[in-house]
């Protein structure tokens, strides 16, 4: 928390346009580093434990002047409230989530940062605002992320993006249920990796994998495939100008047990409820962003960060529509390889 003022200062330069973070020299030309190492004891001290998540939201709800409203969508399996929070009162909803897995630390912070940022007066803020409402999940897991582990703890220890056919968690209905509710048209998920392999063919450490799609476009309408697609090179195109995120696709996958993939898919629901089956959702991807303990928080959060709010405002101004995919097939893969090696 203590180093969010700087960033946020970081997020209004990077947003409009002054490009200081593409001066940086690229790092990561050489395969090897920065990697997390076997026996590197990782600090998890300054990631936002749930308590501070909790009082962040409480300040940033009171600070906004009725900008921002926090709810609790439900309980974890442990009991801790599920809290979300509510910004802008724009047509389309936009549903960004964060921490489904536990250990995937940074994407709180990141998200966090971009709640407070939305909540401010700059003008891309103020325009995201007034054409969406943002729904921020800084914290789908919190009993996972409290123990520091990828799934829930109780009633049963499971992979939360693997509930939303059988929904045996109750993380899993009431976040189902608050997706019906409040019907986003775009959601986006935020992930880090289980490994840092390079981009294919090349020496360059792969910081980040696009995920256009958790399940077979098959599956997806037309306008789901080409809006994901859309959601992705807006992503991708961010992250070229930032410089440092050598982009891969992220690996071929058909879940039909995802979050976002249901949100998609539609046609399940917890006990009890109805299945949606015209669902409202347009558009759902994920990201996935290098992990390295807390040793480059500042970069990886960036790595969330950027293109996390170019395709918010992408969305907000309509160029989303508008956004040219023909470069989507020709994006790389990664390696399969551990950490900086082929
Ligand atoms: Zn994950």
């Amino acid at each position: 928390m203590r180093r969010k003022l700087a960033t946020l200062a970081a997020i209004g330069l990077l947003t409009a346009g002054l490009g200081s973070a593409a001066a940086t020299p690229a790092s990561a030309h050489v395969p090897g580093g920065p990697c997390l190492q076997p026996n590197q004891n990782v600090s998890l001290s300054s990631v936002p434990t749930y308590d501070e998540v909790v009082a962040t939201l409480d300040r940033i709800e009171h600070a906004s002047q009725g900008l921002v409203t926090v709810r609790s969508a439900g309980q974890s399996g442990e009991g801790r409230e599920l809290l979300y929070a509510t910004v802008g009162t724009g047509p389309a909803v936009f549903w960004l989530q964060a921490r489904i897995h536990g250990n995937e630390i940074h994407s709180t912070e990141a998200v966090l940062q971009i709640l407070d940022y939305l909540a401010s007066g700059a003008s891309e803020a103020r325009a995201i605002r007034q054409n969406l409402t943002v729904v921020v999940i800084p914290m789908y897991n919190p009993d996972g992320a409290t123990a520091n582990i990828r799934q829930s703890t109780t009633p049963n220890r499971i992979d939360l993006n693997r509930d939303w056919e059988n929904f045996a968690q109750p993380e899993s209905i009431a976040f189902w249920k608050l997706w019906r509710d409040v019907a986003p048209t775009y959601a986006l998920d935020l992930h880090h990796m289980g490994q840092s392999p390079v981009v294919q063919g090349t020496d360059d450490l792969n910081q980040f994998q696009i995920g256009a799609r958790s399940i077979d476009p098959a599956r997806m309408t037309a306008e789901q495939w080409l809006t994901n697609r859309q959601m992705a090179m807006t992503s991708v195109e961010a992250l070229d100008k930032y410089g440092l995120a050598n982009v891969a696709h992220y690996p071929i996958i058909d879940i039909t047990n995802a979050v976002i993939s249901r949100m998609l898919m539609g046609g399940t629901a917890p006990p009890g409820e109805q299945p949606v089956t015209q669902t409202p959702t347009k558009g759902a991807i994920f990201f996935e962003v290098r992990s390295v303990g807390q040793k480059s928080n500042g970069q990886l959060e960036n790595l969330f960060r950027i293109p996390t709010l170019a395709v918010l405002s992408a969305a907000a101004d309509g160029s989303l529509g508008s956004q040219d995919v023909s470069a989507y097939p020709s994006l790389p893969f990664a390696s399969p390889g551990p950490c900086g090696q082929e």
